[in-house]
């Protein structure tokens, strides 16, 4: 609100002409309240565009989902005390993840700090731990610094999130207009190589691999490098292996992707190139028996620190991937070479794909009802557009989901990820399909939970009903987390007393009408037992680029993934 020439500190809603272009920030994910109701207002007159959501952790995991998606972070706007307590979930999610994330945080007014103000809490130290700036602005003067230095910090070296406090009197200061002076926006993150004596090693390593394997991580995602990556596994004729988040990179069904050998590609690879994913729990630390103990691993990421974790690397390549990638290009330009195709290793990774495809076609063709997760898959599969949006959360939704349901593009799949966090689905949903508004008009967004991970935040479908968002949700229903019981038996057993008491605690409530969360909003909702109820309703659901949907899917209770070769291969990191 502008007064003479002073205006109300963050209440500056109408910027001045001398204002250059904002931090090229473009979303904004919060629930307003008191003091952050007017940042709000001034963000949607800067032309940010503010999504209000129903809880912090939702509204965090979508600004983060931004970050990822489009490479500028997204904004997760918060309340003090409980709303930024509530954030941290999400900020500790998307620093797991290296992902880019600016939280802002209203605080209690400081002339009251220390003396029980309402909301009081130490937000500034709060979120220390789950960010890689958090800072209080010392005036609203310093302000527009510090909002650049968070974005910068946000994208540059490892990504990660940055938390920004701002006390409610803030918000109601009158400063001289004259004294605020703007920041213009920060520099691209600058782009770092890797030593050329690194390089030619690497190259050198792979040219005398017996059984190489490229690993693809969501780094690789995140770095845009899908383009010279590809290249490398063409020219080279080289078996990779996506991540999770790095399916799509390359497309899943490229011939050169050997996924459904995993265990088998892992276990014997003599050397191992890393693009952008950690030797973290999701890749069993790099370490025996999952690996041979001699594998030479020849690592690239743009964070020094985590170069050598848990395993001594053969090679270190430090810079960002798309550049080292290029790098390594130049050096088979310079002298050509190929793994030979006709090698026993390849022989080995495709006869084991062969065998576990096709144990999942058996599963998947049964006939028996209720369904078990394959069924569900692979008819899901069959629809879904070349170009949608996944994601994906539940335990065994989600392992088993990533293994049928394909990805053909970089950045197209978004899930628990690092942290293995589950609540995340619908907040990314949305984000998704924001950003596809504005990017990528009729791309559809199909988030398939589990009906554990649904429940986690639930209520968004108000919020995708409310903006309209066309997401077609999925929600694979056993009645509990990991399994739940029928309905029969839960009858069966509250005959004895109280479910309190009784009920085993992964079970939730069986042959619940998740569908009609979506209707009671207005979305289309879809209760189905059979394989072609579902084939119906998802047809529906994917023809009706008008409205939300969300379709219930009844499975069999105690369904299970496939017999894996190792006992250890039962939780979600496989
Ligand atoms: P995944 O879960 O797919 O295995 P991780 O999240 O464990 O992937 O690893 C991603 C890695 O990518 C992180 O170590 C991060 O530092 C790195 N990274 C992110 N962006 C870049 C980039 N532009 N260049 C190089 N490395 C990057
Ligand atoms: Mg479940």
């Amino acid at each position: 609100r502008s007064g003479g020439n002073r205006v109300a500190g963050v209440r500056a809603f109408t910027r001045p002409r001398s204002c250059p272009p904002p931090q090229d920030v473009k979303y904004m994910f919060g629930i307003v309240g008191i003091p952050v109701t007017e940042i709000a207002i001034a963000a949607q007159q800067l032309g940010i565009r503010y999504v209000g959501m129903r809880n912090e952790q939702a509204a965090c995991y979508a600004a983060s989902a931004v970050g990822y998606l489009t490479g500028r972070p997204g904004v997760c706007l918060v309340v003090s005390g409980p709303g930024l307590v509530h954030a941290l979930g999400g900020m500790a999610n998307a620093n797991m993840n290296c992902w880019p994330l600016i939280v802002i945080g209203g605080s209690s007014e400081r002339c009251q700090e220390t003396m029980g103000a309402f909301q009081e809490f130490p937000q500034v130290e709060a979120c220390r731990l789950y960010s890689k700036f958090s800072v209080r602005p010392s005036s609203i003067e310093a302000i527009p610094s510090i909002i650049e230095k968070a974005v910068r910090s946000s994208i540059y070296g490892r990504p990660g999130a940055c938390y920004i406090d701002i006390p409610a009197d803030f918000v109601n200061l009158q400063v001289n207009v004259n004294s605020i002076k703007y920041v213009e926006c920060c520099m691209p993150p600058p782009i770092s190589m890797a030593e050329t004596s690194a390089v030619q090693m690497a190259a050198s390593v792979i040219r005398n691999a017996k059984q190489p394997l490229l690993i693809i991580g969501k780094g690789a995602a995140y770095a845009h490098a899908e383009e010279g990556i590809r290249k490398l596994v063409e020219q080279c004729k080289l078996p990779f292996l996506p991540t999770p988040m790095g399916k799509g990179v390359i497309p899943d069904n490229h011939p050169n992707c050997v996924a459904a050998a995993r265990s088998r590609a892992l276990q014997f690879a003599d050397v191992i190139i890393l693009f952008g994913a950690r030797l973290n729990w999701i890749l069993h630390f790099g370490l025996p028996p999952r690996y041979q103990p001699d594998v030479k691993f020849i690592q690239i990421d743009i964070c020094a620190e985590e170069l050598g974790n848990n395993v001594r690397p053969a090679v270190t390549l430090l810079g960002d991937i798309n550049a080292v990638t290029k790098q390594l290009l130049e050096q088979f330009d310079k002298t050509p070479w190929q793994y030979p195709p006709e090698s026993k290793w390849w022989n080995t990774l495709k006869e084991k794909m062969k065998s576990n495809e096709a144990a999942s076609k058996e599963l998947a063709s049964k006939k028996s009802l209720p369904m078990n997760y394959y069924t569900v898959f692979y008819h899901v599969q069959e629809q879904l557009p070349r170009d949608c949006m996944v994601v994906s959360e539940g335990a065994n939704t989600m392992d088993i989901g990533r293994t049928v349901l394909q990805n053909y593009l970089p950045r197209h799949r978004l899930d628990a990820g690092t942290f293995g966090t589950m609540g995340v689905g619908l907040g990314f949903a949305i984000a998704a399909a924001i950003v596809a508004k504005d990017r990528n008009p009729g791309q559809r967004v199909i988030c398939v939970e589990g009906d554990s991970a649904f429940g986690f935040s639930g209520m968004e479908v108000e919020t995708i009903c409310r903006y309209n968002l066309p997401i077609v949700l999925l929600v694979v229903n056993n009645n509990g987390i990991y399994q739940g019981i029928d309905t029969d038996s839960w009858k069966e057993m509250l005959k004895f007393g109280d479910a309190t008491a009784l009920a085993p605690p992964m079970c939730l409530l069986p042959n619940a009408h998740y569908e009609q969360v979506m209707t009671a909003f207005g979305g289309n909702g879809y209760f189905v037992q059979t394989r072609e109820e579902l084939q119906e309703s998802l047809r529906k659901s994917l023809a009706d680029a008008t409205k939300p949907s969300l379709i219930n899917i009844m499975i069999e209770p105690q369904s299970m993934r496939k017999a894996q070769d190792f006992h250890w291969l039962t939780r979600s990191n496989m």
